[in-house]
């Protein structure tokens, strides 16, 4: 039985795959994914994009191939990049094959788009030598002629049929190694095909709300949208879409994942938004603290609160603490207790010292349980 049965989320049973080196689905972490921007024949420019989101976390990355020149490209990408990547392919089989041979951890492709059975068999045949998964990305946008003059529009009911179809097709050349999207813009749509995809599959799955809209917008959108989906249990793997940095996407989703306690990464910081009462200003701090501790990974919570209505309480529940006070000073916790006074002026260093102090010790008492376990 839970301590707090009230957090508790059941993820839906879904198969275990692999893109490269992550597992995608089952009792798997569910992974936070971005896309690149860069022009993928441009290797140079898209390596150190897909560096800097693995730095923000991304577990996996996507990069577009749409014609030759970028599956050449794609090769060296694949060589440099700390994180398995997915050719995105749309339509060409021959780029599929390509960037199988190049090095993808997955393709994402709609076998029903390639064509011929033969070209079909072709693609899965490259998927299968070079161990490459597939993700079937269904998009309300671009359903199939045959199913909008069916159902008349794009709704949840065309979008399951066109991800089944294409499921088939892999099914029918013995091909499990997949998983899959139904994406839309409009997120009554998106989670309705979720939910009823969930029903029908018990492949991993793939969320997303597509084109979703700017930084603000969009983050608001996912976080409704894919928060609501993964509160009920459903996705293995995950990608916010912004007209934003892709790093920002992978914060956006990384932040999505630990608002629900699915994923812990970093230092997660509870702050209040600040009033008259405030001792300090809260505002400016918890900006400046966000930014002096992007670099910290081990989870860890930090409450920065401005006055003692509400510091003590939210310091109570994390692992370091501090509220504001009186004469240009306030209270530090650690570990819900009340520690020692800070100075303001002082306050931003020594809390950063702090968490680096407390992820070390955390990361020395991880590496001993972890040698113990031998
Ligand atoms: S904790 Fe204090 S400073 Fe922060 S919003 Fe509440 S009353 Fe205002």
């Amino acid at each position: 039985m839970s301590i707090r049965p009230w957090r508790d989320i059941q993820r839906r049973v879904s198969r275990k795959i692999r893109v490269g080196s992550v597992e995608v689905g089952g009792d798997a972490p569910i992974s936070v994914q971005t896309m690149t921007n860069t022009l993928t024949s441009d290797a140079k420019a898209t390596i150190e994009q897909v560096l800097a989101c693995a730095e923000a976390g991304a577990d996996i990355v996507r990069v577009s191939c749409p014609d030759e020149a970028s599956t050449k490209a794609f090769r060296e990408i694949c060589r440099e990049s700390p994180v398995p990547l997915v050719a995105d392919i749309h339509f060409h089989y021959k780029r599929a094959i390509e960037a199988a041979e190049a090095g993808a951890a997955c393709l994402r492709i709609n076998p029903g788009n390639i064509g011929a059975p033969e070209r079909v068999r072709e693609v899965i045949r490259a998927a299968k030598d070079h161990g490459c998964s597939i993700r079937i990305g269904v998009n309300a946008g671009s359903l199939e002629k045959h199913l909008l003059e069916k159902y008349a529009e794009p709704c949840p009911e065309a979008m399951i049929e066109s991800g089944l179809d294409h499921i088939r097709i892999l099914e029918d050349n013995d091909f499990h190694e997949f998983k899959i999207s139904v994406k839309a813009s409009d997120v009554f749509l998106a989670a309705a095909a979720y939910q009823g995809l969930a029903d029908v599959t018990d492949a991993p799955i793939h969320l997303g709300v597509t084109e979703a809209g700017g930084y603000v917008t969009g983050s608001i959108k996912s976080a409704i949208g894919l928060g609501n989906l993964l509160w009920m249990g459903i996705g293995d793997t995950l990608r916010v879409s912004l007209s934003a940095d892709p790093v920002e996407e992978v914060k956006i989703g990384f932040e999505i994942l630990k608002s629900l306690g699915l994923r812990h990464r970093g230092v997660n910081i509870i702050s209040c938004p600040s009033c008259a009462r405030q001792g300090f200003d809260v505002i400016a701090t918890v900006a400046e603290l966000e930014k002096r501790l992007e670099h910290i990974r081990t989870p860890m919570s930090l409450s920065i609160i401005g006055c003692v209505v509400n510091g003590p309480g939210e310091a109570l529940m994390t692992d370091i603490g501090f509220t504001g006070g009186g004469a240009g000073s306030g209270m530090v916790y650690l570990a819900g207790r009340q520690d020692h006074k800070m100075g303001n002026e002082r306050m931003i260093d020594h809390i950063v010292e702090l968490v680096e102090k407390r992820a070390a010790e955390i990361e020395a008492a991880q590496a001993v349980a972890m040698k113990a376990a031998e």
